[in-house]
Parts: C-alpha cells; structure tokens; sequence
C-alpha cells in the first residue's frame, strides 16, 4: 500500500475540557505552531467551544470538529445536536462512535452507523473511531472485533460517502492511560482495517482512506507512530491540550 497517496491527519480530541475564553487561547497558541504543517490539523472541540474555535482559527489551516452529533435531524432528543446544526455553524469534521461514547453514553455499533450516515448525509466529515478493549486483546480477537466494527458503521456507507471517512484505530486500553500500542500493534490493527475496506469498497478506496492511530500519543512516541506504513496521523487526547506538544506531533506527521 502506498503511504504517499494518502494525507495524514492529526485530530485533536479536547473531549470535556476548555471555557471559551482557554479554548481561544488555546487555539492562539497553537496557530502559529501548525502554520507550516504538511497534514490537516483538526481541533474537535466541545459543543459549547465551536463558535469560540472557528472565530479563532479563522483564516488558518487549523480546521474545526465536534465530537458528536445524532443521528435524526431534529425532534425530541433533549441534549442532543444535529449534523444539520454542526454544518450550519461552518464546522468540517464530527468524531464518531469514541470510545468513551461508548463506554459512558450506551453508543452501539449500529448508532455509530446510524450517526456515520446522517453525519455524512449533511456533509460533515467523520472521523470513526474503532477499537477492542484490553480483555479483547487477551482473548485473541482484536482483528476480527474491529474489522466488525469496522463494517458495521459503514453498513450502507457508499464509496462516494467514504471518500470523507477518517477511521482513527484506539484501543480501548491504550486512551488516557499512557499505555501506547507499540508502532507495530498500531500499523498492524491499521493494516486489518485496510485490508477490510479493500474487500468492502477495494483496492483504490483501501489505498485512500486516513487511518489514524489514537491511544496516548504524544510528543515523544508520535515520530515512530505516524511513521508506519499503515498509520496516517492520529487522534489526540490528552496532548491535544498542550498547543507546544500537538505541534510536535503535527510536525512529527508532516515528516510521515
Ligand atoms: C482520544 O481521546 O481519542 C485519545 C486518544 O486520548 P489520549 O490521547 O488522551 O489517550
């Protein structure tokens, strides 16, 4: 597969955090920081963030994301937000299907299908997240469990929609702990989702499509992380926060 027809990106996930006032601040920060990057530079901030974010990074290449967002158009979802709502404000990308939307919220495979197509549908961006949790891994099923999630979400997915799907790889055990896959687990997850879009949409679509890896990446380990074969960029927690260390990682993906 050949790394050099693809763009990396590294998507920030600043999940709970950030008043509007830090969250400009933030983003002032890192503009000048991401200025020369050679990948897209993604902030998927918090709801309440979105205005503050576009206003900031206004006339930069930082572009803006949410991470979230239902799967109905509107109706009687009290706290919830359309994709509708996201594209009317300016916003590119929407996360889909975290971890932590699944864990916390009740998000099934078959919701993250429902949001991935509506997401889609109003011409958002989705960054899909897949990934096993460590009792998985210890059982030997990792490759089959996110290749099923992998299928699952993109249920009727068409290979026009794909061209505007992210699949970011996380691991369950590897988000917020400091646990990191090693470069080879990562490519190697990255490969199985590969091969598995290669046999749903084949070999031109499997070659295109970003595959993130996210799960404690930072400013020492992205380097070797993003520089395998089947991994393009990442998706960023906790380093997402820290303008000087995301910089690094950008930086770390400009170099692939
Ligand atoms: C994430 O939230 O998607 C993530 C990968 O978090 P962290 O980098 O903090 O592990």
């Amino acid at each position: 597969m050949k790394k050099d027809v693809r763009k990396a990106v590294i998507a920030g996930n600043w999940k709970m955090n950030k008043t509007r006032p830090e969250a400009k601040a933030l983003i002032e920060e890192m503009k000048p920081l991401v200025a020369n990057a050679g990948c897209e530079v993604v902030a998927c901030v918090p709801f309440t963030n979105l205005e503050t974010v576009l206003e900031a990074a206004k006339g930069s290449n930082i572009k803006v994301g949410a991470q979230n967002c239902h799967f109905e158009k509107s109706g009687a979802f009290t706290g919830e937000i359309s994709a509708d709502m996201l594209v009317e404000m300016g916003v590119e990308y929407v996360i889909i299907g975290h971890s932590e939307r699944r864990q916390y919220f009740g998000e099934t495979d078959e919701t993250v299908n429902k949001r991935t197509k509506a997401a889609l549908a109003a011409g958002l961006k989705v960054i899909l997240c897949v990934g096993e949790m460590l009792a998985d891994r210890e059982n030997g099923i990792t490759d089959e469990l996110v290749a099923m999630q992998t299928k699952i979400a993109l249920k009727n997915v068409s290979a026009e929609e794909l061209k505007n799907v992210i699949i970011a790889y996380e691991p369950v055990w590897a988000i917020g702990t400091g646990k990191t896959a090693t470069a080879e687990q990562a490519n190697e997850v990255c490969a199985v989702i590969r091969a598995t879009i290669k046999a749903l949409y084949g070999c031109e679509a499997a070659e295109g499509i970003t595959i993130q890896y996210g799960g404690s990446m930072n400013a020492k380990n992205a380097a070797e992380l993003v520089a395998q074969p089947d991994v393009d960029g990442g998706l960023i927690g906790g380093a997402s926060l820290k303008a000087p260390d995301f910089a690094v990682i950008v930086d770390a993906a400009t170099k692939g």
